[in-house]
């Protein structure tokens, strides 16, 4: 199956995760991308990666990506959070980290995290295997 990958980054983040994108370009292609609307506006101009694109954060885009992931139908989260800066919609992003806990969904919040799955993704699919 086709690996799932749900991409928001805060946007203080946002060109971490645009440059952390382009680093996984190969492996990003060959998954079902869904972003928050800003994020993944910013990724596919700048790759070329076809992204569904959800609402912005502050508007409801985290809690559509939980929606989804809550029956099913997201794989791996990479999530850029800035803990530095307040944000509007904080029960939001709690929501959404919460529901990848109780759905045992990796959520990667920083950097490390992401490249730790990433890689981890880019074996497996080497491996001809499913995330
Ligand atoms: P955005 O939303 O990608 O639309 O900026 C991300 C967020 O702030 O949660």
């Amino acid at each position: 199956m086709t690996p799932r990958v749900a991409l928001i980054a805060h946007d203080h983040k946002k060109d971490d995760i645009v440059a952390l994108a382009g680093e996984y370009a190969e492996v990003l292609r060959r998954c079902e991308l869904v972003a928050t609307g800003t994020t993944g506006g910013r990724i596919a101009d700048a790759h070329g990666l076809s992204v569904e694109r959800m609402l912005s954060g502050p508007h409801g885009g985290d809690l559509q990506i939980g929606a989804r992931l809550a029956v099913g139908g997201v794989d791996i989260v990479i999530f850029l959070r800035d803990p530095m800066t307040p944000q509007p919609h904080e029960p939001d992003i709690n929501a959404l980290v919460r529901a990848c806990d109780v759905h045992n969904v990796p959520c990667a919040t920083n950097i490390a995290t992401a490249r730790l799955i990433l890689d981890a993704l880019v074996r497996r699919l080497d491996e001809g295997k499913s995330a």
